[in-house]
């Protein structure tokens, strides 16, 4: 009998296969590809089917688990719409894959699948709640309550993103405003850094050098490099971020109470100082009594693939 899980983690551009035996800890094989611009749902799909058989080399998987980079409906395996890829509305992922592949399919939104991944095999291991945060091009996060995924009646919990944080600040993409991500994320530390270059003339002596006097090539990398560097205009564009992601994680403390935040993604590795003002201001509004870890995430990139492993044998919801 065959004891072969399948994981695929459809990224916005990055697409990765795996095959490892059950309960194992190291893969058998891994496959990544690049998607081309101008690709769409159709073609990550067969992209991905392809890069499966491969794999497989002619076995059947027992079970395969999917990590998507956008909104899904968890009970049918449906993809709602990807933010970034064309084609992909309502796409029945799992009945395309459990058709291929002829192995019970389990699909989840990313987010929703590194938390798994994390409290599985990474920094979440031997807790039974907490919330998975990204902070990368944009904020997401996924719940585990009870040892188990919590998504929401719309599949929708855990967008911790889009927690408003500044009633009067700038509008975000959800058509709120003031939300974590438009404050948090990696593209909009970089926007803040930009305009008060240009504000500012006097300051940002350690950035504007990074990126040879050009203000627009300033990126979220760049920002983090120059705070680290003692630069305090860059330093000040990231605290933004970091008091943004402090204060939504005291609130969420003070209504859920779970034992650990787990925070990954390219942002969070900008720093002590970073972390530091993260913590400071999770506590400031954490009630006395409430009481949390927030660590950094432990399987990096990665946490989709593995978080695929363990939600392909999941019951269905
Ligand atoms: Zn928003």
């Amino acid at each position: 009998m065959t004891d072969l899980i399948l994981a695929f983690d459809f990224g916005g551009t990055k697409h990765t296969a795996g095959l490892i035996e059950r309960s194992a800890h190291t893969w058998l094989a891994q496959k990544q590809v690049t998607s081309p611009p101008g690709a769409d749902g159709a073609y990550d799909i067969a992209t991905m089917l392809g890069l499966g058989r491969d794999l497989l080399a002619g076995a059947r998987p027992a079970a395969v688990g999917v990590s998507f980079g956008g909104p899904v409906d968890y009970a049918t395996g449906t993809v709602r719409l990807s933010h970034h890829v064309p084609g992909w509305e309502n796409q029945p992922l799992r009945r395309l894959i459990e058709t291929e592949f002829g192995a019970p399919t389990n699909v989840d939104n990313d987010a929703n699948v590194a938390a798994v991944g994390e409290h599985r095999f990474g920094a979440g291991r031997g807790c039974s709640s907490l919330l998975y945060i990204t902070v990368s091009t944009g904020v997401g996060g996924g719940w585990i309550l009870d040892n188990r995924s919590w998504r929401g009646r719309d599949s929708m919990a855990g967008e911790f993103g889009h927690i408003m944080v500044d009633p009067l600040g700038p509008d975000c993409i959800c058509g709120s405003h003031g939300c974590v991500e438009r404050l948090a994320a990696g593209p909009n530390i970089a926007l803040r850094a930009r305009e008060w270059l240009v504000a500012q003339p006097e300051r940002g002596a350690i950035l504007r050098g990074l990126v040879g006097g050009d203000v627009s090539a300033v990126d979220g990398k760049a920002v983090a490099q120059a705070a680290a560097q003692g630069d305090e205009l860059a330093w000040d564009a990231l605290a933004v971020s970091a008091r943004a992601l402090g204060q939504a994680i005291g609130s969420v403390a003070n209504l859920i109470n779970p034992e650990r935040f787990v925070l990954g993604g390219g942002v969070t590795k900008s720093g002590d100082r970073y972390w530091e003002t993260i913590r400071a201001t999770a506590r400031a509004v954490a009630m006395p009594e409430v009481h949390f870890d927030l660590v950094p995430a432990g399987l990096g990139d990665y946490a989709p693939l593995w978080g695929a492993v363990a939600i392909a044998d999941q019951p269905p919801a």
